[in-house]
């Protein structure tokens, strides 16, 4: 096993990323090293690499590593590390499941049980590359893990492909279509068949949803989006007009409206039409505007009027992950959960964010090893 430790360092919009060579970082007490498999390039890092929003003004001359949903194999334990967070046991060379941000848990939030809301999180992606533990993104060879990332053993029937999108675009669309309560009978409108949406197709169908909507304009989206478990897509193609998409919803939903909207296009934009889409007493998921600086027109009489919501979920509890993870494995079989992704060497970083940027894959997939 090679010790060298590529990383794929990103500076600016508009920027080629620079691969360099770091150290690979020895486990402190209560942690591990992670030899990173592959790592998906998620809907933020595309904003980020595109510089929507206020990320146009994100730059960093030293560089930075992007990467964060990925996925890989114990490389080393750290001092008194034996098990993962549901107590099986753990050796160099499984596969594992982890989470990309560490919850305190002992702040206000974590200790009301809202881990997700940690403002603690995500100080393990800060400090420099010459200081351990070196590399604080997935974009590279081999990452280390504090005591607080809760990991989890992936089962033999989920393949690394499988895995890769649990520890963000699932755990956090399992934890979002648990926020605004999912339930049998609902009608479901999900509006973009990217990473996040496909799934929410699958575990809105789970959760014994009624009727699934998907929305979207790119064939193969809407395709897996189906495969998955939309009932019905509209094609922003053919229904170009924002009314008429909203017409076509009420006419599936026998003039009601979607029980739930969730946006996970990324763009606020779509977002007033969202909320048109929801029926009386409707929830409102936003999960795919992740950045600020950016802002949407709404009706508040709308929502008081008809008793409607509108939540916000970033990121996940660990026990969303561990779920999706079994969620996997129950639907290995069945639902066609390898076809997400779209595999692309590290050195081909550029060309697999440009892919993505023009909407020509679902999501790309940066193999290090396999
Ligand atoms: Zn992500
Ligand atoms: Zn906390």
């Amino acid at each position: 096993m090679t010790e060298v430790n590529r990383a794929a360092l990103f500076f600016e919009p508009g920027k080629p990323f620079e691969l360099v060579s770091l150290p690979v970082p020895d486990p402190a007490p209560g942690g591990l090293t992670l030899r990173i498999t592959r790592a998906n390039i998620c809907g933020s890092e595309l904003h980020m690499w595109r510089g929507d929003g206020r990320f146009s003004k994100v730059i960093t001359p030293q560089g930075r590593i992007l990467g964060h949903e990925a996925t890989g194999m114990i490389h080393a334990l750290g001092e008194g590390v034996a098990t993962d967070w549901t107590g099986a046991p753990l050796a160099e060379g499984d596969r594992i499941a982890y989470q990309y941000f560490a919850p305190c848990g002992r702040c206000r939030n974590c200790t009301r049980g809202m881990s997700e809301a940690c403002r603690q999180s995500f100080n393990v992606q800060r400090g420099g590359l010459d200081e351990w533990p070196y590399v604080r993104g997935a974009f590279a060879d081999y990452l280390y893990l504090h005591p607080n990332q809760a990991v989890f053993k992936v089962p033999d029937n989920v393949t690394d492909t499988m895995i890769v999108s649990a520890n963000c675009a699932l755990a956090q669309v399992v934890m979002g279509l648990e926020r605004v309560d999912v339930a049998l009978g609902d009608r479901v409108v999900i509006q973009g068949c990217g990473g996040l949406g496909v799934y929410a197709c699958a575990i809105a169908k789970e959760r014994g949803a009624e009727t699934v909507i998907a929305i979207d304009g790119i064939d193969e989206r809407l395709q897996l989006a189906r495969a998955m478990g939309a009932d019905h897509l509209i094609d922003f193609r053919e229904v170009q007009e924002s009314r008429d998409r909203v017409t076509a919803v009420k006419d599936l939903t026998g003039g009601l409206g979607a029980d739930v909207v969730v946006e996970v296009v990324g763009f606020a934009s779509v977002i007033n039409e969202g909320l048109r889409m929801l029926a009386w007493g409707g929830r409102y998921l936003e999960m795919g505007t992740f950045y600020t600086g950016t802002s949407f027109e709404c009706d508040p009489g709308r929502l008081v009027g008809q008793n409607q919501r509108i939540e916000a979920v970033a990121s996940y509890d660990a026990a969303s992950l561990q779920r999706s993870i079994e969620f996997l494995s129950r639907n290995a079989d069945r639902l066609p959960l390898d076809e997400v992704v779209v595999d692309y060497p590290l050195e081909d970083i550029e060309r697999a964010f440009a892919d993505q940027d023009v909407g020509r894959i679902r999501r790309a997939s940066l193999v290090m090893c396999s």
